[in-house]
């Protein structure tokens, strides 16, 4: 049976949304299906810029395919575009609009072009070794946990996306980001 963590319209997806029309206008709302930590198969929802689409639908499948576990995926409007409270949730979401700090240039999320997997599982670590969301653990024998080798970093890579499991000043483990090309 088909567990629906997420079912609204495009309008609700992006309502209230601090973004400006054109970004709004070229976001799109896409159904993913994965397996999710009760072995269970869910419906979410990804609230993603239109050029990304292909890639995270096939990204998804190999998710599916692979039982990649996934907690839920809910648009970030469910979590009143609180990242860190999304976060707290092990939520996956994509589109939360805001600018790069020190500028009016939106961010990778603020575009739509960035995409969060289970936070939880895979938390930013600073180099202070400060650890979000509070009380998560980066351990590779966990599922859910994404590595280097692992088949969907390895797919999200040979997309042309970048993981932030590989930046240089923070790791940052659920994040991976498409830059305009
Ligand atoms: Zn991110």
């Amino acid at each position: 049976m088909l567990k629906v963590d997420s079912n609204i319209s495009f309008e609700q997806a992006v309502a209230g949304a601090a973004a400006p029309k054109h970004i709004v206008d070229s976001l799109c709302l896409i159904d993913v299906h994965y397996w999710s930590f009760d072995d269970c198969l869910h419906q979410g929802q990804l609230l993603i810029h239109e050029d990304t689409a292909q890639d995270v639908l096939a990204i998804f499948a190999l998710i599916e395919k692979t039982r990649f576990p996934i907690g839920k995926v809910i648009p970030i409007v469910k979590y009143s575009w609180s990242d860190e409270v999304s976060m707290a949730d092990n939520n996956t979401s994509a589109f939360n609009y805001r600018t790069i700090k020190g500028t009016n240039k939106p961010s990778h999320h603020g575009t739509g072009r960035a995409l969060d997997i289970n936070p939880f599982q895979n938390p930013v670590i600073y180099s202070d070794g400060r650890i979000l969301p509070t009380g998560a653990v980066y351990d590779l024998r966990h599922k859910g946990t994404l590595f280097v080798d692992s088949p969907v970093v390895r797919e999200f890579m040979a997309r042309g996306w970048r993981w932030g499991g590989c930046f240089e000043s923070l790791r940052d483990y659920h994040h991976f980001e498409r830059p305009q090309t």
